[in-house]
């Protein structure tokens, strides 16, 4: 029996291998201590998520220890059998109020928040229109659910609105959903939230938006691409963010109206049927929802380095795709090339993130610049450096 598992695992390994798709996970030696993770000697990290640098700071830190020390490691149980704090409810009247959604609803994770809400939501009977590039756990969701789904050409509204018409005209109309990412998380590009809701509106579909790289560094306060795009719950119903990119922490939220709310909290499977948010980690994310709104300042400097990211690319003419997030990606093409980029800036203690397929589409394969507010414009004349050399190198 074993050999026979054995077998198949090694052709898996083979098969990726041999597609220079093979993944391997690298030792993060960066300290853990409070020094902004963006300046470590010479070492700089231009690949994780967390823009504001609040993942280190000490008054987020700090509530995470101290919620420990009230609550516990864990929540110890799903919410509905025991596992609701006090501070989950602080965090989820803050979120909602912070995001201008009428009520929020607190999840141990994005990719758990986006499998509930989908499958909830949709039915076999559904036809979802996904933008081609949504993230994996929303795609993961409707088919889940066993909902229809179909992709949409990349931001390409009148693709999507030929697509839901060609649907409305049968007979038995099913509900539609549209689903998007607010920010693209390996494009660092922004959805037409306002055409969305118009087409959605027009076709009496739903629309559900995925924040998870907006929320805390677009609109008033950090509130998100919805905040930003002036859209209240009933343009856009469902929305998802993110505890873990920005906010520095784990976890996720869905906010829309008390109605919503209270339906996930009958049909989201992954709600009902796992562990609470830590509540040391709402304790954390409570305090960086604070700094967001509170301490402007970083946001500022977030998109003072995206700025100066993006000038001094320009200067040295390389093909950043359009993005005014801290997402910045440079399409290079197949991976043996994009791996081996990535490793010469390695090599460098300049660590960017090497997407390949499936991630991206085939020959799409790209290297992922993420910015921070910690990023010095040393560092990032540093970065810009070797990659106009490592471009031209390989
Ligand atoms: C990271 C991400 C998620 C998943 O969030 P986690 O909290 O990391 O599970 C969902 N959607 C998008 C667009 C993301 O980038």
């Amino acid at each position: 029996m074993t050999d026979s598992l054995d077998q198949w695992l090694s052709a898996q390994l083979d098969i990726r291998k041999a597609q220079h798709r093979y993944r391997t996970r690298w030792l993060n030696s960066f300290p853990s201590s409070a020094t902004p993770s963006s300046n470590v000697g010479s070492a700089v990290d231009f690949s994780g998520n967390d823009y504001l640098g609040l993942s280190k700071a000490p008054q987020v830190c700090e509530a995470l220890a101290e919620g420990a020390k009230r609550y516990g490691a864990s929540a110890t149980a799903s919410p509905l059998v025991g596992g609701y704090f006090d501070v989950h409810q602080r965090l989820e009247a803050l979120i909602s109020e912070w995001t201008q959604r009428p009520a929020a609803l607190l999840f141990p994770t994005g990719f758990q928040a986006n499998l509930g809400v989908l499958d909830a939501l949709t039915h076999p009977a559904s036809h979802c229109f996904h933008d081609r590039l949504n993230h994996a756990s929303l795609l993961d969701g409707t088919r889940l659910s066993g909902a229809k789904s179909e992709r949409y050409r990349h931001l390409d509204m009148i693709h999507l609105d030929k697509r839901m018409t060609a649907v409305s005209a049968r007979q038995s109309e099913p509900q539609k959903v549209v689903i998007s990412d607010a920010v693209f998380s390996m494009e660092g590009d922004i959805a037409p939230l306002q055409e969305l809701a118009d087409i959605a509106q027009q076709h009496a579909a739903w629309l559900v938006i995925d924040d998870a790289h907006g929320v805390g560094v677009l609109g008033k306060d950090g509130g998100g691409a919805c905040v930003e795009a002036a859209l209240s719950h009933k343009e856009v119903p469902v929305v998802i963010g993110t505890l873990s990119k920005a906010l520095g922490g784990q976890g996720a939220f869905v906010a829309g109206s008390q109605a919503l709310i209270d339906t996930l909290i009958q049909l989201a499977r992954p709600y009902v049927f796992s562990t609470g948010l830590a509540p040391a980690q709402a304790c954390a994310a409570e305090a960086a929802i604070h700094l967001c709104r509170d301490e402007p300042e970083r946001r500022h400097q977030l998109h003072e380095v995206i700025h100066y990211f993006r000038a001094a690319a320009e200067a040295e003419s390389l093909p950043l795709l359009p993005s005014r997030t801290p997402i910045q990606a440079i399409v290079t093409g197949d991976e043996t090339r994009t791996l081996a980029i990535a490793e010469s800036l390695k090599a460098q203690q300049l660590y960017v993130g090497a997407i390949r397929p499936p991630t991206v589409p085939i020959g799409k394969s790209r290297l992922r610049i993420t910015l921070n507010a910690t990023h010095t414009r040393q560092q990032i004349d540093r970065l810009v450096d070797h990659l106009a050399k490592a471009l031209q190198e390989h």
